[in-house]
């Protein structure tokens, strides 16, 4: 397994900045919830490349990505063969 790309909600929120959404090399892999006011990452189309994390950091200025073990994801994952999808 591996490593994918976690926004923290709260940080993300309170910048609503959007710019993580334009960099990301994968198609429809970090989108931007209206609802929640923060970028969330589709786990299943990560690659671990870790753009984001310096987008946030250096050029948001924000911080609110982080690296995380797959096996840790609060929401939990089911593996199908069609890809990995949330619980
Ligand atoms: S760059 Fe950072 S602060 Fe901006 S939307 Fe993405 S996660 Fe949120
Ligand atoms: S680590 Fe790379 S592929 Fe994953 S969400 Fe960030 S920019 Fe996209």
């Amino acid at each position: 397994m591996y490593y994918i790309a976690q926004v923290d909600k709260d940080i993300c929120s309170a910048k609503n900045c959007h710019l993580c959404t334009t960099y990301c090399p994968e198609t429809n892999c970090i989108n931007y919830s209206e609802q929640d006011k923060s970028a969330y990452i589709s786990v299943d189309r990560c690659k671990a490349c870790e753009i984001c994390i310096y987008i946030c950091k250096e050029v948001a200025k924000n911080d609110a990505i982080k690296m995380q073990w797959i096996g840790e994801l609060d929401e939990g994952f089911v593996i199908k063969k069609s890809g990995v999808v949330l619980r």
